[in-house]
């Protein structure tokens, strides 16, 4: 018997498992698909690529997508301590306080950006601002500056200024527009996650039990209350109990997933699939988005970038970072880029850009054969909106991944990327960035117009890797949780991490997935520790 239960050791199951076992009274179990140890390219930050489509990765596909040209977009999910925090890109942005402030106007109160920001400056320690109060100082994630700056980088900002766009030197500061080079979740030259902030400082804690390759499979529901949950370790099935909550922090896809398995979910949905109805709630799956990306890339004069690097350079790279921990493999290789708008009627940033010193394509898996340059482009604010559902009653299946990307009937997200390809066009022909660049590479090169670019956009996007809002907060028929994160209609039973999202932010996912779990936590202990929450 356990006080919680937290389903899910990602970015936010890290932070309510430490903060929840703080008190030595209370018992909490942490359950983890993933295993026990952590691939060596978890910590160095320019391998993050490496690790997709290995065994720390869900390695999801979506279903045909209609605005993609029916293609099966590339999902990868952490599955390992740290979730897809432990697999992630590290950079850091918070999004716009407006984004917050809208999850506050759709019903979501306590949610607007005053009260959200001392949760995001408690997590953070900030390398470079001290005494701002933007920015924490101490907190468990250290946020820095890129220790290695590739030459390029200096080359692209230059351009990126004089074509227009203002510099500017913090994402999270007083303005998110601008270019400039972003902040990164890392320490020491070694990543710095949920894992390795939150949860392996406090590993040992007597009272925190946590339990690897434990594949969850139901949620138990007794008279409305859910009482504990049912996984499977190598095979055997085991049911643990919790007295006092059940927490989900399974991440956006398997979050709402556990929940339809175990009959939490649309009623008509589950009964044709043949699940026992265990409570209706219409909103499990639905809401889902992400933002999504299109690079344009150029063959470059020089070889440059860790891609245009000799095995032996390499080769010496990595002894330099296992050495010192600097270099090239210090860097997460996308250091600048920025948010800009669309247009000048738009009036806050829609676009975020990033300069990657590579030609590489697709996630890094297909590996280009010379040395190049790719600016990749990314909606902020997408409005076509997809679902998760289940595939079918396996446990084990993957479920239907829909996020029904460039279906919006205005067709605002296609034609707001087809202009951020246009402006990453206008950089890379700005100098000092055109004289190494010796032209825009086949499959884009010669698309022009708006449809032919349109047309390359829904041949070639990918996920920028931040599905959120399948068990959105809220007050209205869809939400699932109500704003103090409790599943609506059931006892014992929380959601925290992204799929909470009513709406996804302006910006990288990782620190408002923190964000929330730190205020879970907050909540769950002001439920049922009030003298150590006033302490
Ligand atoms: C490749 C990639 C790059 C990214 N880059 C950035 C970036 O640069 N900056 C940024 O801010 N964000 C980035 N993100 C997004 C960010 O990392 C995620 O939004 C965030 O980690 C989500 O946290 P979460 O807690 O919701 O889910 P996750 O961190 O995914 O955690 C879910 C955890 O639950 C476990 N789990 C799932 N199902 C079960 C089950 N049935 N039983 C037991 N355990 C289960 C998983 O294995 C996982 O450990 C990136 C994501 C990816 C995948």
């Amino acid at each position: 018997m356990h006080d919680y239960v937290i389903v899910g050791a990602g970015s936010a199951g890290c932070v309510l498992a430490n903060l929840l076992s703080a008190d030595p009274d209370c018992r909490v179990l942490l359950l983890e698909a993933g295993g026990e140890e952590l691939p060596p390219a978890e910590r160095m930050p320019a391998a993050w690529s490496t690790m997709l489509n290995t065994e720390v990765d869900w390695s999801y596909h979506t279903v045909p997508q209609a605005g993609a040209m029916k293609r099966r977009l590339f999902w990868p999910r952490g599955k390992m301590l740290g979730g897809s925090g432990s697999i992630n890109c590290m950079t850091y942005i918070r999004g716009l306080p407006s984004d917050f402030d809208h999850w506050c106007s759709l019903g979501n109160s306590g949610w607007g950006w005053k009260e959200v920001l001392p949760f995001f400056v408690k997590s953070e320690h900030n390398e470079r601002f001290k005494n701002d109060p933007l920015h924490g100082q101490g907190g468990p994630i250290t946020v820095s500056d890129p220790f290695y700056v590739d030459p390029t980088d200096q080359l692209y900002l230059k351009a990126a200024l004089a074509s227009g766009f203002p510099h500017n030197s913090d994402f999270n500061g007083a303005t998110q527009e601008g270019v400039g080079l972003f902040q990164q979740t890392i320490k020491d030259g070694a990543r710095s996650s949920s894992f390795s902030a939150y949860l392996k400082p406090v590993m040992s804690r007597p009272n925190l039990t946590i339990v690897n390759r434990a594949m969850c499979t139901r949620i138990v529901v007794k008279n409305g209350r859910a009482t504990g949950i049912e996984y499977l370790h190598f095979g055997k099935p085991v049911t643990v109990h919790a007295s006092t909550e059940v927490i989900l922090s399974a991440g956006a896809i398997n979050t709402p997933h556990l929940m339809l398995m175990s009959g939490i979910g649309p009623a008509e949905e589950l009964r044709k699939l043949g699940v026992h109805l265990v409570h209706d709630l219409p909103g499990v799956g639905k809401n889902l988005q992400d933002h999504l990306a299109i690079g344009v890339t150029f063959d470059a004069t020089e070889e440059i970038g860790l891609a245009g690097m000799s095995q032996e350079e390499v080769g010496k790279a990595i002894q330099d970072w296992q050495t010192h921990h600097r270099g090239p493999m210090s860097s997460n290789g996308s250091t600048s880029g920025g948010h800009i708008r669309s247009d000048a009627s738009v009036s806050e940033p829609d676009l975020q850009v990033y300069f990657l010193a590579t030609g590489d394509r697709d996630h890094c898996r297909y590996l280009s054969t010379g040395s190049g340059i790719t600016f990749l482009i990314n909606l902020q604010r997408p409005k076509s909106q997809g679902e998760i559902r289940l595939h079918s009653a396996d446990p084990l299946s993957h479920p239907v991944i829909d996020p029904q990307y460039l279906t919006d009937s205005e067709g605002t997200d296609l034609s707001t990327l087809v202009k951020g390809v246009r402006l990453n066009r206008q950089i890379a022909a700005t100098e000092p960035l055109t004289s190494l660049l010796t032209g825009e590479i086949a499959l884009s090169a010669d698309c022009k117009t708006d449809a032919e670019i349109g047309a390359y956009i829904r041949r070639h996007c990918q996920t920028l890797y931040h599905p959120c809002g399948t068990c959105s907060m809220g007050t209205h028929s869809l939400a699932v949780v109500d704003p103090e994160l409790k599943v609506r209609g059931l006892a014992g039973l929380r959601v925290a991490d992204a799929s909470v999202f009513p709406r996804i932010i302006s910006g990288n996912l990782n620190a408002t997935t923190v964000m929330v779990a730190e205020r879970a936590a907050a909540m769950v202990l002001s439920d049922h520790s009030p003298i150590l929450t006033k302490s």
